[in-house]
């Protein structure tokens, strides 16, 4: 039989060994990466949802910059959502965390935080929390973003996600951005970015093209 301490899928699965105990509870790291619409927030509400099926204590949390949708849910392009906890920085989300009683804690758009993110998200998981964490891994130049490659060496699993290449149906790793805007912090939807395959890509701004 296999071993329900093991991931499948990249998720830590073993619900039901998780120890009342803070201290005898195991933590982890898993990042769900991938372009816009690939997925991610889906899949980090699908976990949410099951662990909370699973009568988990859980925390949601998101960057306040990212208000597309809602200031206070977490929502997918599709509509599921789900309340979530809108801070500024990792600092604020750590003196938000309820360390001593949460089992699950989940982050959306955690490229937008800043690097202080991965000694935070390393010391839930050394605490015993099960730390979800989904992102982009690239920007809208296909370069690495934000606090992505740090937080992806030290998951232990780590979920990379694709879209439908809005160009030609293939499997898409890149977001291009459609609209002028400088910088990698610049929130968009639909409008703003399609989701394109590494040939279909132009990395920086594309409008029309
Ligand atoms: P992410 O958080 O990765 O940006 P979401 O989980 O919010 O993605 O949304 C995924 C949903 O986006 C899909 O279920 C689908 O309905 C929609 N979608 C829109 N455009 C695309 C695309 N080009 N490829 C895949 N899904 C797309
Ligand atoms: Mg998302
Ligand atoms: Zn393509």
């Amino acid at each position: 039989m296999a071993d329900p301490d093991q991931s499948q899928h990249g998720e830590h699965l073993s619900y039901d060994l998780a120890p009342e105990s803070r201290r005898l509870r195991r933590g982890c790291i898993e990042v769900v990466c991938g372009s816009m619409f690939s997925g991610k927030t889906e899949e980090l509400l699908r976990r949410i949802k099951r662990a909370k099926l699973a009568k988990q204590r859980v925390q949601l949390f998101k960057p306040r910059v990212d208000n597309r949708y809602d200031d206070v849910k977490v929502v997918s392009h599709e509509g599921l959502n789900a309340d979530a906890i809108p801070v500024s920085t990792a600092k604020e989300l750590m003196s938000l965390a309820r360390v001593e009683d949460t089992q699950v804690l989940g982050i959306d758009e955690v490229q937008f935080f800043d690097e202080d993110i991965i000694a935070a998200t390393e010391e839930l998981a050394n605490g015993g929390v099960r730390v979800i964490v989904a992102g982009l891994d690239q920007d809208y130049r296909g370069l690495p973003f934000g606090p992505m490659p740090n937080l992806m060496s030290i998951a232990e699993y780590v979920t990379k996600l694709h879209a439908v290449c809005a160009r030609c149906g293939a499997a898409a790793c890149r977001s291009q951005r459609l609209v002028a805007s400088e910088g990698q912090l610049f929130v968009g939807g639909a409008a703003a970015y399609e989701a394109r395959c590494r040939r279909c890509f132009v990395a920086g701004v594309v409008s029309g093209a």
